[in-house]
């Protein structure tokens, strides 16, 4: 599951890579993706993923569910399995691994047996940054994932949390996605130029049918494309995207002013 390119962690390397490492940082980052359902991860902060990729880092799928309720004119089961195979060309093309949770479209709740499963999930992926849905959203889905993930993160991180592996404490941020579905009191934050990496995102958010339209109306691909160009606009750059963080995550402790 781990990609080629990042076969040593520096706490096991010699000083001759851990000096490797260090001149190269960015490698360092695991970014976490979390999607209540296949595609919201992608579509979202693909670009961001393609960009970090490209900087050396690992990047890493979550989706937990398939988002297999989607198509009116297909059955679940039938879209499942197409969503599932979309997911892994969109993964593919990201340079992602993808990952999977066991639930079903429509039914994602916030429970104690879901933040385990995600916690163990944080555990084996070890991720510096993690990326999920906003608090508030017209899908009860995301809603959860966004209480689930938060969850998880807290119980990865602690030594009484017993689980198949050892608690994670590398964690550097949550952060959430700027997502149409995903608005209500969402205030972009941080702004990640990603000018050079839309082309990525768009070639592999395309793998899904929904994104290249004839199921939903909601036109995805135009939505997602202008809005880069508007937050691009917002931080003088060409195309951006941006996240949110908890109000607590906003607080800075300087020596002086900046
Ligand atoms: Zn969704």
């Amino acid at each position: 599951m781990r990609p080629p390119g990042r076969s040593f962690r520096p706490a096991l390397a010699g000083a001759a890579l851990l000096a490797g490492a260090l001149s190269a940082p960015a490698a360092d980052r695991t970014v976490l993706a979390i999607g209540a359902h296949a595609g919201d991860a992608e579509i979202t902060t693909g670009a961001i993923l393609a960009r970090h990729k490209r900087l050396g880092d690992r990047v890493v799928l979550l989706h937990l569910t398939l988002g297999e309720g989607g198509n009116p004119r297909v059955s679940p089961a039938a879209y499942g399995e197409q969503k599932k195979k979309e997911a892994l060309a969109a993964a593919q093309a990201l340079g992602a691994e993808a990952l999977f949770g066991p639930w079903k479209d429509g039914e994602l709740r916030d429970t104690e047996e879901a933040a385990r499963f995600v916690a163990d999930l944080i555990r084996q992926v070890a991720p510096t940054h993690v990326i999920t849905h906003w608090k508030s959203s017209l899908h009860p889905d995301h809603e959860a994932a966004h209480r689930i993930v938060n969850a998880a993160v807290l119980l990865a991180s602690l030594e009484g949390f017993v689980s198949a592996h050892p608690r994670h404490r590398g964690l550097r941020g949550v952060y959430y996605a700027d997502n149409w579905e995903d608005a209500e009191g969402f205030a972009p934050y941080l702004y990640v130029d990603v000018t050079e990496d839309l082309a990525a995102w768009k070639a592999a958010v395309t793998s899904y049918e929904f994104v290249r339209g004839g199921i939903s109306t909601f036109p995805y691909l135009e939505y997602y494309e202008s809005l880069a160009r508007v937050r691009g606009a917002v931080a003088g750059k060409r195309s951006a995207v941006a996240l949110e963080v908890e109000p607590f995550a906003k607080k800075r402790v300087l020596d002086a002013l900046p």
